[in-house]
């Protein structure tokens, strides 16, 4: 019996045409050749950023956007418990506390009504992350932001293609973490970029990506020598990868109109089982346009979780589950606490699983997906 994969990284015809191109015409295979550059202008133009870089994964954006926050040990940033391992760690990297604030049930996106409680005088950083490419309710949020004077940092790592009122997500905040890993709905196989959209944050962030150099100055004819200038890193990935997620951005509308029908269709087959309440699936609040980076669905509870992913995997259906819940990591006892109570995060995150959703998906594959749901609660 064929499988149905949980992700197949999204490919798209050009790839290996614009790849051959960096080797064989342009000779640049290292970072911030065209390719690269096309992909910022691309960034910049659709969504209206001030400054897009590409870095070598959505990590590394946020151990960049962590270090532009210019923290001190001990420095407070509040984030959501449900989340991947690199929203906090980019922060515990610098020697500051995460500090974890309870989600919402219907988005699973950090609680808004929630972070107030938690800030301190050691409070520098609010850091969203926009989960499934569902936007968190910015105005709210940038508004507790400019009253207590905070930094904020989008994780769109998800978000990518995704607007809240209009506004492309990761250009809401001071600056946008994106990633273009191959399970993301554009890739370079492992890559990232971060959205500056405070302008005073431009030139530091390009020193700290080229090395603690102000090479980029010196490339604009800003200064006659470059050199060493602050601390910093290598965040550039090579021309191969650019060239490949080019190719992609080129038909990115028709990647997302594809993956967008796909989740369309399993939420009108699967919505009897929602109205029937064995199903929950995500809330799209009126504000967001969302991109279908994932179509996740609630059991019961984690028993039936357990049991809904092996009937699928047994039916030739290949579906995930994440994350598990920060604050309760070996890390994130070490390292950061939990602030207010827990309602929703474990609870949630134990009956939370992803269905099968690529670009390419098959309406064929679709259907047997479906049954295999429809079958597991005993209905065919
Ligand atoms: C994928 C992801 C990341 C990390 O991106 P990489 O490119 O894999 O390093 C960070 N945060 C969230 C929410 C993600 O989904």
């Amino acid at each position: 019996m064929s499988r149905i994969p949980f992700n197949v990284p999204p490919y798209t015809g050009k790839e290996l045409d614009y790849m051959a191109q960096a080797v064989l015409v342009n000779h640049k295979l290292c970072g911030d050749g065209p390719f690269t550059k096309k992909c910022h202008q691309w960034i910049e133009q659709r969504t209206g950023t001030k400054k897009a870089l590409l870095t070598t994964s959505g990590t590394d954006a946020l151990e960049l956007a962590a270090m532009l926050c210019d923290l001190k040990t001990g420095d407070e940033v509040i984030l959501p418990s449900f989340t991947f391992s690199s929203t906090a760690n980019a922060f515990v990297l610098r020697g500051a506390v995460p500090v974890f604030v309870d989600v919402r049930p219907d988005t699973m996106n950090i609680d808004e009504t929630k972070i107030e409680a938690a800030i301190t005088d050691k409070t520098r950083v609010i850091c969203v992350v926009h989960y499934a490419g569902i936007g968190c309710e910015m105005d709210t949020i940038m508004d507790i932001a400019r009253r207590h004077k905070l930094r904020v940092v989008e994780d769109a790592a998800q978000a990518v293609m995704a607007f809240y009122k209009g506004r492309a997500l990761g250009t809401i905040g001071d600056i946008g973490c994106y990633s273009f890993h191959e399970t993301k709905n554009y890739s370079m196989g492992e890559g990232g970029a971060v959205l500056i959209n405070d302008p005073a944050l431009i030139e530091p962030a390009e020193i700290i990506r080229e090395k603690g150099t102000n090479r980029s100055r010196f490339l604009r004819g800003q200064v006659d020598k470059y050199t060493w200038v602050e601390p910093g890193s290598s965040y550039l990935p090579s021309e191969l990868n650019a060239a490949h997620l080019l190719a992609q951005f080129e038909v990115a509308d028709q990647v997302n109109q594809n993956r967008l029908s796909s989740w369309n269709y399993y939420a009108e087959r699967l919505s009897p089982l929602e109205q029937q309440g064995k199903l929950t699936f995500l809330r799209v609040p009126e504000e967001c346009a969302h991109n279908a980076h994932m179509f996740a669905v609630r059991l019961k509870d984690l028993e039936e979780r357990t049991a809904f992913i092996s009937y699928l995997s047994d039916h030739g259906v290949q579906t995930v589950f994440h994350y598990v819940p920060l604050h309760s990591a070996p890390a994130g006892v070490a390292h950061g606490r939990f602030h207010g109570e827990d309602v929703y995060t474990t609870a949630e995150s134990n009956r939370l699983t992803r269905l099968p959703m690529y670009y390419g998906l098959t309406r064929e594959d679709q259907d047997k997906v479906i049954e295999a749901i429809f079958g597991f609660f005993g209905q065919r």
